[in-house]
């Protein structure tokens, strides 16, 4: 589904964009700021992106912190979360960093 937000066929509000990412804001937002990351190229999930081994995990990882950055949490703190697999919540099998912000995180989530 997230190849649609990618390719455009599907509407998203985008925070920031590189060669090979795109962050958007997540549609069911779970705190002030919510925003997910994605690389352009599909991979399952982030074990998957990681074994792809050309730097991309890297990348998304360093976007996430640009939005963090643009949102104005990056000094007060932000969660960033890789849901893997079904029974951790995963319901989007192209690979997503959750960026989330702008309240106290509560530990362990629900
Ligand atoms: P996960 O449960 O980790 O797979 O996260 C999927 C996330 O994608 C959820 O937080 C959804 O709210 C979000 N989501 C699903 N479809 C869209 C969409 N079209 N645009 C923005 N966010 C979406």
């Amino acid at each position: 589904m997230f190849c649609k937000i990618v390719a455009a066929e599907l509407p998203a509000e985008r925070v920031l964009e590189s060669s090979r990412t795109i962050a958007f804001r997540d549609a069911n937002p779970q705190a002030p700021v919510h925003v997910l990351v994605i690389p352009k190229e599909h991979h399952a999930n982030a074990v998957a992106l990681a074994e792809a081994g050309d730097g991309l995990l890297a990348e998304v990882i360093r976007q996430a912190h640009r939005v963090a950055i643009a949102e104005g949490i990056s000094e007060d703190g932000y969660r960033l979360v890789f849901n893997t697999g079904t029974r951790a919540g995963q319901t989007v099998f192209h690979v997503h960093a959750h960026v989330l912000g702008g309240r106290a995180m509560t530990w362990p989530p629900g």
